[in-house]
């Protein structure tokens, strides 16, 4: 197996490229996935003008076509998470509970999506001027580029890819470089769906060129990216120069603020969870606790004491509830901002260290700090690993203000048993998603996903408020008599 090669789909065939990149587990450094196709900008564009001459035909597909062939591909992941799950736990490093759940959520994304095609409704109004009526309808936008980053290499596609496909679009979808297995397992399963030629097309490559020359391509409708903002700013400034739509989802730095009348052991739970989990690559995850001062010390207490029980190791290993980070660059970026937190100020209250763990990858420890405050540099950028930094806080007030000062705004949370606390959190947190004794990670996905600031650009993905980067609307006006 380590040795297949698995080549790009392009205007419904498999198309070998030049390059080849060996695609290896993080957690262990033996484990060879297989080799993956890269494609370079002359295969982009073939890719580009397939879903530009499927996209009249696919607009105006029948909608229960749409829908048969969409709760087909959701079907398939749900029946396969757990041997997909698999292959995609070993290539991002994730345990493999969280990569079965990820292709599980992924399937449940198409079958949302299939019901959604049947669900595309327009609005009717009455003039100004007596006798004219007037429609508002949606139509498909066109050709879709999709740009998905490694953390969540199935579920991003997935949740760009199902509503494009149902609103009518056809698509060119760019999952990051190192973690092409889970996207070229979608597109085999895709390509076994019955959806005619060019309407989906995989183009694996590095970003600078491929991902460079979805975004700048002019027969790009629309680009939806999820990713870091210097990228993000990158394909927008591109994609702007040929007036296609744009939606960003980015980074953020979220914060979960604990107060003094939270249940400690709710507070715990939600911290560990956000913050660890996934290993601490989510752009959901809690990297700042911001911890009122009557429970700051018996927080930190309880916290050292779940840490010391979180398994850290082998992602395929059972009852393993971290695995290892996605690859070396990463690795070295995590332990890099731990000195940097070190050399701040920050005090180290448990972890710190990379793991030298059987099999060899790229381990480590789950790491706390306290005495940060939120000007620290571990406390502006974003991390992207196991890492949290406990904050001090003087009061709700105090809480919510820091929770704010950030240059992000995706997820927020509060842990509080108080009803006004948690009214007010909700409406003044200035993040997109609010959580109210939850973690800031995991949400749901039939609901809108986003967030403000830096970390979102565009209209929101997921649920029904997709259909608004995914169709563009048209105002018809009539005299019929
Ligand atoms: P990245 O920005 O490095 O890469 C994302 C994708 O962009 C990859 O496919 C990459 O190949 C491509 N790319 C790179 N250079 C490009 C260019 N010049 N033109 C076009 N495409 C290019 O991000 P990453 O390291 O893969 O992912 C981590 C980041 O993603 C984090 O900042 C994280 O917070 C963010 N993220 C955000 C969300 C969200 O919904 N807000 C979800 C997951 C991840």
């Amino acid at each position: 197996m380590k040795d297949k090669k698995h080549s790009n789909f392009i205007n419904g065939e498999w198309i070998d490229s030049k390059v080849y990149i060996t695609n290896s587990s993080p957690s262990d450094l033996e484990d060879i996935i297989g080799l993956y196709a890269q494609a370079d900008a002359a295969e982009c564009e073939k890719a580009v003008t397939a879903a530009k001459e499927a996209a009249p035909a696919w607009s105006e597909s029948g909608l229960e076509q749409r829908k048969k062939i969409l709760d087909m591909i959701g079907a398939e992941l749900i029946e396969r998470s757990a041997e997909i799950g698999r292959i995609l736990a070993r290539e991002e490093g994730k345990t493999i509970a969280e990569g079965k759940g990820e292709v599980f959520r992924s399937g449940q994304f198409f079958q949302y999506y299939a019901a959604e095609t049947l669900r595309q409704m327009g609005e009717i109004a009455d003039s100004v001027r007596p006798g004219v009526d007037v429609e508002v309808r949606r139509e498909p936008l066109g050709v879709i580029g999709i740009i998905t980053p490694w953390n969540f290499p199935m579920a991003v596609a997935a949740w760009k890819l199902a509503p494009a496909l149902a609103f009518g679009n056809t698509v060119v979808l760019k999952p990051a470089e190192l973690v092409p297995a889970s996207a070229w397992i979608l597109a085999e399963i895709i390509s076994r769906s019955g959806l005619p030629k060019g309407v989906f097309n995989l183009v694996m490559g590095p970003g600078r060129e491929v991902g460079e020359a979805i975004s700048t391509s002019k027969d790009i409708d629309a680009v939806t990216f999820t990713g870091s903002v210097p990228v993000g700013r990158r394909i927008a400034s591109n994609a702007i120069k040929n007036m296609a739509k744009i939606q960003l989802e980015m980074g953020s730095k979220n914060a979960l603020v604990v107060l003094n009348d939270a249940d400690l052991d709710v507070a715990v739970q939600c911290a560990i969870n956000g913050a660890f989990f996934g290993t601490g690559q989510k752009c959901t995850a809690s990297s700042r606790l911001i911890v009122e001062k009557g429970v700051h010390d018996k927080f930190i207490e309880m916290m050292i004491v779940a840490m010391k029980k979180l398994k850290v190791g082998n992602p395929l290993a059972e009852g393993i509830q971290i695995g290892s980070v996605v690859d070396e660059k990463q690795y070295k970026q995590v332990l890099d901002y731990i000195e940097t937190a070190k050399s701040d100020g920050a005090i180290l209250v448990q972890g710190g260290e990379a793991l030298d763990l059987k099999p060899k990858g790229y381990y480590i420890a789950p790491t706390l700090f306290k005495d940060t405050t939120n000007d620290m540099t571990i406390n502006r950028e974003e991390i992207f690993g196991p890492v949290a930094c406990v904050i001090k806080a003087d009061d709700y007030d105090h809480a919510l203000a820091m929770s704010n000062d950030t240059e992000f705004g995706l997820t927020s949370g509060i842990i509080t048993q108080s009803l006004a606390r948690s009214a007010h959190f909700k409406r003044y947190s200035k993040s997109g998603c609010v959580m109210v004794n939850l973690p800031t990670a995991g949400t749901d996905y039939h609901v809108p996903f986003g967030g403000r600031k830096s970390s979102s650009y565009g209209s929101r993905e997921q649920g029904k408020y997709a259909e608004e980067f995914y169709t563009v609307v048209k105002t018809v006006y009539s005299k019929p008599y």
